[in-house]
């Protein structure tokens, strides 16, 4: 069996790396492939802030689980300390004994190659398999690997492929600007943002993608007019502009749910129900949409609140509850009578046009007969006396 290892901190996996290991599969016709995490790299510093060990393991094997014939290991995040590749490759070599193996590395690590521990020792195990990371780079490629074999008795191989221009440390950059989506195989990405691992917060186009795609495309009109005013109206008072958007994006990605599973997510995601609450679906969709917010999305506590009261409202509403509550009722697709006025007030006393739009839903609801929660009543004792 040809069997191919390639190390690294993969803090965080990306597409570099996916691609890098797709190609050595084709070109050198490896068997297999054993991706492996290190615990701590001998050669840098992890980077302050990183996710801990296991964590870049789960990354890695989101990233590397669509790659036929590749499979990641926890060898050297389980043996803890610092991963020396000779110490990792002498267990491979016992445990393939008839196995050739191959050492997948790019230009960065084979350049600096003999400083790693004992390298001569891995240069009589394993065939380096070397590929550039960039144009520009296969000159040097090949003078250090003639240099290795007139020196070492090398065994190299330069595996050419179009690389993936991309850093680990390019992409911890990215990631807290929201960009960097396109440099990730699916649902790492995903992963990061759920848990904001590097401080990531999510690419808005990615958002609206994920948010919409959960909607009936009929309301996903209302929710970019959301997302329009609610940025309008938190730079009118001086809101989070950020979390503004994130939760106008997200407010409605529950709404389409029946009964059964808006219950089944506030199981779920922990959220307590009222007796009206446990009945009626509709009042349900924005605290589900919270929780998914918060838990898939990532989003921190006040985005959550800001989701979670736009329905109903309730007292003591915070500046961003009451800029989502409002956005949402007067977006620009919203056209009841009263709209217009309601649109004025909104950008010259936000709390009196929460008044109104609390007694607006009020009256409505009891013109149809429904009895208005209990929060809503509150929301309006507050506001009318604040
Ligand atoms: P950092 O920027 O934090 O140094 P990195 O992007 O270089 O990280 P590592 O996890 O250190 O990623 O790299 C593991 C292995 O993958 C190394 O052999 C490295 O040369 C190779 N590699 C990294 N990025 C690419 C890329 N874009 N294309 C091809 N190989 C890559």
């Amino acid at each position: 069996m040809k069997l191919g290892i390639f190390g690294g901190t993969f803090n965080p996996p990306h597409k570099g790396h996916v691609t890098a290991v797709k190609e050595c599969i084709v070109r050198l016709k490896l068997d297999h492939v054993l991706v492996i995490p290190d615990a701590l790299p001998p050669h840098k510093e992890i980077a302050e802030g990183s996710p801990d060990g296991r964590e870049r393991l789960k990354l890695t094997k989101i990233a590397f689980e669509r790659v036929k014939g590749c499979s990641v290991s926890d060898m050297e995040i389980a043996r803890g300390g610092v991963s020396y590749t000779v110490d990792t490759l002498r267990r491979l070599r016992e445990k393939y004994k008839n196995d050739r193996l191959f050492l997948l590395m790019g230009a960065d690590m084979f350049l600096c190659f003999e400083q790693w521990r004992e390298f001569e020792a891995i240069l009589s195990m394993a065939t380096l398999a070397v590929f550039a990371r960039r144009d520009g780079e296969r000159e040097e490629l090949y003078r250090m690997a003639e240099r290795l074999r007139l020196a070492y008795g090398a065994n190299v191989k330069l595996v050419e492929f179009d690389a993936v221009e991309v850093s680990s440390t390019r992409i911890r950059e990215l990631l807290p600007r929201r960009k960097g989506v396109e440099y990730f195989p699916a649902g790492v990405y995903s992963e990061i943002v759920k848990k904001r691992l590097y401080g990531a917060k999510p690419d808005y186009g990615w958002l609206r993608q994920k948010a919409y795609a959960m909607l009936e495309p009929k309301r996903v009109a209302h929710v970019k007019g959301c997302e329009e005013e609610a940025v309008r109206l938190a730079e009118r008072w001086g809101a989070d502009v950020e979390k503004a958007r994130e939760a106008a994006i997200l407010h409605d990605i529950t709404k389409k749910e029946k009964l059964d599973e808006q219950l089944r997510l506030c199981a779920k995601y922990g959220i307590e129900l009222d007796e009206v609450e446990r009945t009626e679906g509709k009042l349900l969709h924005s605290k589900t949409g919270a929780g998914i917010a918060k838990y898939e999305f990532g989003c921190d506590d006040e985005v959550y609140g800001a989701i979670f009261w736009h329905t109903t409202g309730k007292e003591n509403m915070a500046l961003l509850e009451k800029v989502i509550y409002m956005a949402d009722y007067i977006e620009p697709n919203r056209d009841f009578d009263g709209v217009e006025r309601l649109r004025r007030l909104a950008y010259t006393d936000l709390d009196r046009a929460l008044e109104m739009g609390f007694e607006m839903s009020i009256d409505d609801m009891v013109s149809r007969g429904i009895q208005p929660h209990d929060r809503t009543l509150g929301a309006l004792d507050w506001i009318s006396h604040h």
